[in-house]
């Protein structure tokens, strides 16, 4: 029985884990719930999954799910970024499952490594940041750290096939998001509708606007790098719009060993929930011969500049992903708040990360205050007040 602690329990990624938790009920139990301030869902999975704690985004939402559940809780509620620690590095876990949307996320997972736990990683920015210093802490714990990602899942499965010095390459595939093919005069038309409607992948608003930009792909550039110990110049992007291949590994034999499948979230999340052994999920197989082709394309870097300003964070290291993060984050906000055009999302990712300089990867007050700073100075450039 692997004892389970999920942190984002209302989005997508936990609402995918907790049908497989549905599942599997001999083999995982919920211990602990976080949710944000989605009061109805998060209700309604306490009653179904009797977690040991639960938290909630504030205060005012926590007397809302009181009021809504029987007192034996009550004193089991916690509240805020502290609540989502306490949930994340809660006694009774064995494996904590981070899929916040954000920067929240990280300090949660890095207080579920520090407590002993392995982590099924979904939230992708607790390396895009912090790399070094959660990895440092996943060393010196001595946790596994377990890819949810579909992409990373699959390289996580491919490198199975050799020895981690026999790796030449690491290959990320990208389905290239609904723009796949525009012209960069064309992406200042597109709506957020148009946006947010992904051709393969149903997913959260956030990591939608991401996938339509490939800044979701350079975030995952970052991950891939602090996840496999992979030097930059030693990971590329392939775009391929069918996404059934997730990734690939080249070893230096000439060998490339890719992981296929139909793009469904809950084969990599089971995965990592279920590691090393592979569970019966009762899903459709893999038709080849009715995929009939499978496309694969260099990247579009004109249109989507976001990728290379990823590569850009990850060679000069120091705070500057945390950066690229913490601006994109506030400018896909103004985004889906019609306040600036689709172009403008990357415009400012560029802007803020020339403006900020400096600071340790190494050392976590660095990187909070370049979040801060990135946020503030993104903000200013999008004509948005300060959310945090
Ligand atoms: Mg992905």
């Amino acid at each position: 029985m692997r004892r389970i602690s999920l942190l984002g329990s209302t989005g997508s990624i936990g609402v995918n884990v907790l049908d497989i938790v549905r599942r599997f009920p001999d083999r995982f139990k919920i211990v602990g719930l976080a949710a944000g301030c989605n009061v109805d869902s998060l209700t309604a999975q306490v009653v179904e999954f009797a977690p040991d704690c639960i938290s909630v985004c504030d205060e005012r939402h926590a007397k809302l799910l009181q009021d809504r559940l029987p007192s034996i809780w009550h004193n089991r509620i916690f509240r805020g970024d502290e609540g989502n620690r306490i949930v994340a590095a809660h006694d009774t876990a064995d494996i904590t499952v981070s899929a916040i949307v954000g920067a929240a996320g990280l300090q949660p997972t890095l207080a579920a490594i520090r407590a002993g736990k392995d982590v099924g990683l979904a939230n992708k920015e607790t390396l895009v940041m912090a790399g070094r210093i959660v990895m440092d802490a996943v060393a010196a714990q001595g946790v596994r750290m377990l890819p949810v990602d579909s992409e990373h899942s699959a390289i996580f499965q491919a490198l199975q096939a050799g020895r981690r010095e026999d790796v030449k390459k690491i290959i990320l595939t990208a389905s290239g998001g609904p723009f796949r093919g525009k012209k960069p005069e064309e992406l200042r038309q597109v709506t957020r509708e148009d946006a947010l409607n992904h051709p393969k992948w149903k997913m959260g608003r956030k990591i939608s606007i991401d996938s339509a930009t490939l800044m979701n792909k350079g975030l995952e550039v970052i991950e891939a790098k602090w996840l496999f110990g992979a030097p930059a110049d030693g990971i590329e992007v392939l775009v391929h719009p069918q996404s059934i291949v997730h990734s690939l590994v080249e070893f230096q034999d000439g060998s490339v060993i890719a992981q296929l499948g139909i793009p469904d979230m809950r084969i990599p999340i089971t995965y990592a929930l279920s590691y090393p052994e592979r569970l019966a999920l009762p899903l459709p197989s893999l038709n080849l011969a009715e995929c009939a082709t499978l496309d694969f394309y260099q990247p579009d870097h004109r249109s989507f500049p976001a990728l290379e300003l990823a590569f850009d964070a990850l060679r000069s290291g120091g705070v500057q992903p945390a950066v690229l993060n913490a601006a994109n984050e506030i400018a896909v906000e103004a985004f889906l708040q019609g306040r600036i055009d689709f172009t403008s999302i990357v415009d400012i990712v560029s802007a803020t990360m020339d403006r900020i300089q400096g600071g340790s990867e190494e050392n976590l007050d660095d990187i909070l205050e370049a979040d801060a700073e990135a946020r503030r100075r993104a903000s200013a450039l999008s004509g948005l007040a300060v959310r945090r």
